[in-house]
Parts: C-alpha cells; sequence; structure tokens
C-alpha cells in the first residue's frame, strides 16, 4: 500500500505554481501536529497496513525540521507496518539541502529524494521565480550523494522561452554529469491563478510556443535516451529501471492513502479530497473530523481514468481490463477509433496491450481523451 503527505509549505511562489501551498510558515507546527492526527485517524483506510512506499510532497516537505520529519514518521510506523524495503521520497528544493539537513533526513530514514532543480540556469531560475540558485542546484545533488542518498530524481522545466534549445541541452548535460537515478520533465504550462497567469493576460509574457516546446520534447526524449534513460511515462525518465515506484503505484491504479490539505486518497472504488485551506484543515481535524469530500466513481471515471493515467506509461492499458472497467462499453464503441489511431502510427498493440508510439507520445492527453466513454 502506499502513503502520500503533503506539506504545504514553502519558502517563495514560483512563478507557474499552482499548487497547494503558503509562504506563511507560522502555522507549521500546528498543521505538522493535524497531519500527525489525520494519519492516526485514516489509519484504517486502506486494506493492509503494510507501507510499501511513503511520499512527502508538496509544498516543499524539506521545510520541515528533523523533529517534525521525526514526528510524522513515527506517527507513521505507529500506525503501519512499513516494508523494510519501502521507499521512502522526499521532495526538497536544492536551497533547503545543507550536508546537516541531507544527514537528518538519511538519518531519518527517507532513501529517496525527489529535487525541484528545475534548471542549472541561472537566468531560467530567476525567470521562475525559483529559490535557489545554479550553483545550489548542482551542490546539493553532489552533497546528496555524499551522505548516503543515492535514489535521486531530479525535476526539470522545458520549453521556458529562449531563443534556441542550447539551455536544455546544457541543462540536460549536467543532469548527466550528476548521474542521478531519475529525471521528471515538465512542460512549462501557463496556469491562470499564478504570476505567469497575470503577466499573460498583461500581456508581459507570451504564450509557450507549441511548436517549440514540441521540439524541446523531442530533443529531451531523444537525449536521454541515448544517455541510458528510459521514458516510463510520458514526463519521467529512469535508468537501470529506478523507476518512481510511489508514482508507479497510481499510474497502475492501485489504492493509496493521502494526508493533509489538498491530498487525494483513492480505495479502488471513490476518491477524497482534502479541503485545500491550511487553517480549515488544522481546524476540522481538531475537533476529529477529516475535511474531505468523497466522490465515488462510475465505471466511465474507472475506464476514463485508466485510459488517462496508463496510456502515459510503458506498460500501456490492457483491452480486457478496459472491457472489465467499462462493463463491455470500450470495446463496442471505440473500435474504428482504435483502428484509425494504429494506422495513424500513433498506438501500437501488442499481446492485447495498448501502448503509445513516439509520435502518439506528443499528444497522449488527447488520444486518451478521445477514447473515453461517458
Ligand atoms: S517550491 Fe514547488 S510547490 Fe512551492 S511554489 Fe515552487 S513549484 Fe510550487
Amino acid at each position: 500500500m502506499h502513503l502520500y503527505v503533503h506539506i504545504p509549505f514553502c519558502k517563495q511562489a514560483c512563478h507557474y505554481c499552482d499548487f497547494h501551498f503558503s509562504t506563511n510558515t507560522a502555522g507549521k507546527q500546528a498543521m505538522v501536529e493535524a497531519i500527525a492526527a489525520e494519519i492516526s485517524i485514516r489509519k484504517s483506510y486502506l486494506e493492509s497496513s503494510r507501507l510499501e512506499t511513503i511520499y512527502f510532497g508538496g509544498g516543499t516537505p524539506s521545510v520541515l525540521s528533523k523533529e517534525e520529519l521525526q514526528l510524522l514518521l513515527n506517527t507513521i510506523s505507529d500506525h503501519f507496518d512499513i516494508a523494510a524495503s519501502a521507499e521512502i521520497t522526499l521532495e526538497a528544493n536544492p536551497d533547503d539541502l545543507s550536508q546537516s539537513k541531507l544527514e537528518d533526513l538519511f538519518e531519518a530514514g527517507v532513501n529517496r529524494l525527489s529535487i525541484g532543480i528545475q534548471s542549472f540556469n541561472e537566468p531560467h531560475l530567476q525567470f521562475l521565480n525559483r529559490a535557489h540558485s545554479a550553483h545550489e542546484a548542482e551542490n546539493c545533488v553532489r552533497l546528496a550523494k555524499q551522505v548516503g542518498i543515492d535514489n535521486i530524481s531530479i525535476d526539470l522545466i522545458y520549453a521556458i522561452p529562449a531563443s534556441d534549445h542550447s539551455i536544455l541541452h546544457s541543462d540536460l548535460a549536467k543532469a548527466f554529469e550528476l548521474d542521478v537515478a531519475h529525471i521528471s520533465a515538465y512542460c512549462l504550462t501557463i496556469e491562470p491563478q499564478t504570476v505567469f497567469g497575470n503577466w499573460l493576460r498583461r500581456k508581459k509574457i507570451q504564450p509557450v510556443n507549441e511548436e517549440f516546446a514540441a521540439e524541446q520534447f523531442e530533443i529531451l526524449i531523444d537525449t536521454l535516451a541515448a544517455n541510458g534513460y528510459e521514458q516510463y511515462e510520458i514526463s519521467n525518465f529512469a535508468r537501470n529501471q529506478q523507476y518512481s515506484r510511489h508514482n508507479s503505484s497510481y499510474w497502475k491504479q492501485r489504492p493509496y492513502l493521502g494526508i493533509g490539505p489538498s491530498a487525494h486518497s483513492y480505495n479502488g472504488t471513490s476518491r477524497e479530497f482534502n479541503i485545500s485551506n491550511n487553517a480549515k484543515y488544522v481546524e476540522s481535524i481538531n475537533s476529529g473530523h477529516i475535511p474531505a469530500t468523497i466522490e465515488e466513481l462510475t465505471a466511465a471515471d474507472m475506464t476514463n481514468e485508466y485510459l488517462l493515467t496508463g496510456l502515459r506509461t510503458k506498460w500501456g492499458v490492457d483491452s480486457d481490463e478496459l472491457d472489465r472497467l467499462s462493463k463491455g462499453k470500450f470495446a463496442m464503441l471505440h473500435q474504428q477509433e482504435l483502428s484509425n489511431m494504429k494506422k495513424n502510427g500513433w498506438l501500437k498493440e501488442e499481446s492485447g496491450t495498448l501502448v503509445l508510439t513516439k509520435s502518439g507520445k506528443l499528444f497522449a492527453d488527447r488520444i486518451a481523451s478521445d477514447l473515453f466513454i461517458d
């Protein structure tokens, strides 16, 4: 089973980010206590109490002190059986990762870091309003390895406006030099409720150029493949099968429990969404109530979610499973569509499994939504 813990604080707001976080850390201690309380209230949500993965996401979990992280991990181990081989990931920002911080994380049991590097280029970091410098981005990976955390993933952002692709090439070259196990690469998107969204409305920036973004995506796929990174999900690349076990469990529709404000949970038949408001979350948990809305999933929801996440992965989607989830509706509705997609070279079928081709990966979400059922 899989546990996600959302830490909703960041030092500063990145210009592109629409995740749930607050830059006011005054309530951090109360939040950590509420999260610990939610862990204990919800210990029976999953069928089994054995955890294969734990993921601290955010926000920025690396803003937690050693004591705060320890409190959360102790609470988890009081209520769950953490497998000896469990993957314990913490999202971190380079400016938090001093040697002593990394030693604390390693001692606490964190064995995988997902570091929000985004770029090794100083002007690009400033454009995104990241809190770290290019030097910190590079240095934290070396330090993490020195203290014994080898399983390192870095996030990179591509399609940042530039006159050519040289910065993307140099970002990738730096990642190869640092020999990280895993790279998550996301296209810059401009969401309305962000600083970039505001700048776009005021014409201070241009929309992301789709042609430029598609070129960068192809460069990513080819350069990463040539350097031994397998694209096992549209935005995720791993060397030597060092996949994110936690995120893979989402993509394979495994049940998980999400704790903290804005966290989601899934038990195989419904999803729960915790409130995205720090003060209301703490207040509700302190009165013994989980502030979540529950959505029972229909056959169409389950089929469409399976398509949307599964088609993005190298494991693809299984035709029998699609028929089971859709109660036979998928095969009835989409034979012609599937055959057109195969003819167009976007999709291939191998032993009953549908997988996107390289050209299909360029518009994965559109292909999935064309196959949705009502
Ligand atoms: S550090 Fe991460 S969560 Fe926080 S504002 Fe930046 S991108 Fe968003």
